[in-house]
């Protein structure tokens, strides 16, 4: 049976994107009425997007060098409406070949730590923050960041999920517009253009600090509490 949290926050979504489009439109309303005014009535209100729309708009993207080594663009994978985001670096040599992200042996052990949670890579968002992979897998120049950046925040617009988790200090440091160390900002919330944001240990850094995956399992147990606390439940029972 749906849960009606889910249902009221499915139909409020519905709705503001319905609003959104009439208001894209001209549409206004009037004592309870809604009238349609020609569209030159209004300064032209920002498109309504999609994933697809977003997708479109990066097309076949040469805006930075990268376009030039990489195989295939990764654009991002998951459910376009979630409240539950996951947001990396840039791919490496398996996503680039693949045009997927987390695909690889980091990308393993998200699968886990994002099953362990409660969902699965088809009922989150997975982006990062480059589409393009950096040769050798080289931290983003910030040339590269200033260029892609802005895809990502449309995906998040679109999307609008309630969490996102930001893998790693390029991703936390794209989000936050900060350049603290992880460690001082992992473990609580910070925010984004009002969605809240958990810092924790990338999946890559995980694999070669084991030790550290008791810290990252700290902090994604506060995003299912915190999730929970405003009436989102995981598909299925975390492993808490
Ligand atoms: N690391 C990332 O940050 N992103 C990927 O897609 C793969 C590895």
């Amino acid at each position: 049976m749906t849960d009606p949290r889910d249902e009221l926050r499915h139909l409020t979504h519905d709705l503001r994107r319905h609003l959104e489009e009439m208001q894209a439109m001209g549409a206004y309303a009037v004592r309870g009425e809604v009238t349609v005014e020609p569209a030159v009535a209004e300064p032209a209100a920002e498109p309504h997007r999609s994933l697809a729309v977003v997708r479109e708009e990066v097309g076949e993207c040469t805006r930075c060098k990268l376009s030039t080594t990489r195989t295939k663009l990764v654009f991002g994978v998951g459910a376009d409406e979630t409240p539950l985001m996951f947001v990396g670096e840039a791919p490496g040599a398996e996503e680039d070949r693949r045009g997927e992200p987390f695909v690889g042996a980091a990308g393993q052990l998200l699968d886990r730590m994002i099953s362990a949670m409660g969902w699965t890579r088809e009922t989150v968002y997975i982006a990062n923050v480059l589409m393009c992979r950096p040769p050798g897998n080289r931290d983003p120049q910030p040339d590269e960041v200033s260029q892609c950046l802005p895809f990502l925040h449309r995906k998040i617009e679109v999307i609008r999920p309630r969490i996102i988790v930001a893998l790693g200090k390029p991703a936390t440091h794209a989000l936050l517009s900060t350049t603290a160390p992880i460690s001082a900002l992992r473990g609580r919330f910070h925010e984004f253009r009002s969605i809240k944001v958990m810092p924790t240990f990338h999946p890559a850094f995980l694999l070669r600090q084991p030790e550290r995956k008791r810290d990252a399992w700290s902090d994604l147990k506060q995003v299912i509490e915190e999730l929970e606390r405003i009436g989102v439940r995981s598909p299925s029972a975390p492993k808490v």
